[in-house]
């Protein structure tokens, strides 16, 4: 649910390892973001659908439905498809970053994440003046 405590931009973190999700929303929060959480593509839907993020972190590996399947979906909806979305990895191989672009997804990135670059990295997206998809 949307952290409403804090000031700036809601970032939701679609990630379903536990010590992942805590590690992504903390660096995120001390860079000044809300975060919103989601361990599954349903329950990303549904926070999507109650309070709109201004980015989207998405973990491509989930259970069930997988996080290149939501973006696409996400990205073929008009009322979702200006949302950026960054795709997070575990596996830095070849090929995955083509296939989270073809999804749809604006960025990339290998986890693990870097703890001292990440929120800066995720402040100099948002303030982008234009974005490629
Ligand atoms: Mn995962």
């Amino acid at each position: 649910m949307p952290d409403t405590e804090t000031p700036g931009a809601l970032v939701l973190v679609v990630e379903d390892n536990p010590a992942n999700m805590m590690l992504v929303c903390d660096v995120l929060r001390r860079g000044g973001f809300r975060t919103a959480q989601a361990h599954s593509t349903n329950e990303a839907r549904e926070q999507i659908a109650a309070a709109e993020p201004a980015l989207i972190l998405m973990d491509i590996q989930l259970p069930g439905e997988d996080g290149l399947s939501l973006t696409r979906a996400l990205k073929a909806a008009p009322a979702t498809s200006h949302i950026p979305i960054i795709a997070l990895t575990a596996h830095a191989m070849k090929g995955d970053e083509l296939q989270a672009r073809e999804a749809g997804c604006d960025s990339y990135m290998a986890k693990p994440i870097d703890t001292r670059s990440f929120a800066a990295f995720v402040a100099d997206f948002l303030s982008a003046p234009v974005r490629n998809s």
